[in-house]
């Protein structure tokens, strides 16, 4: 997996939108790359802060599946 599709998948790996990944071939990029996995720390904060500081509340069906096609994952 390249670096570029790594961050890209960065922040529905951090969301819990993991089922809809390739989970292995990420990890296994992160595993080996310090520089996406860097940044999967920054954004696991980042996230983590956003989290803990605003009231969340489902996100409609449709935009999941629009994220998903954006990112080729259909
Ligand atoms: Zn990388």
């Amino acid at each position: 997996m390249a670096c570029n599709r790594c961050r890209r998948l960065l922040f529905l790996w951090v969301d819990r939108e993991r089922e809809a990944l390739p989970v292995g071939p990420l990890a296994e990029h992160l595993e080996n790359c310090p520089e996406c996995r860097s940044q999967a720390i920054r954004v696991e904060r980042l996230v983590l802060t956003i989290r803990s500081r605003c009231h969340r509340e489902a996100a409609p069906g449709h935009l999941a599946v629009r994220i998903r096609a954006l990112l080729g994952l259909d």
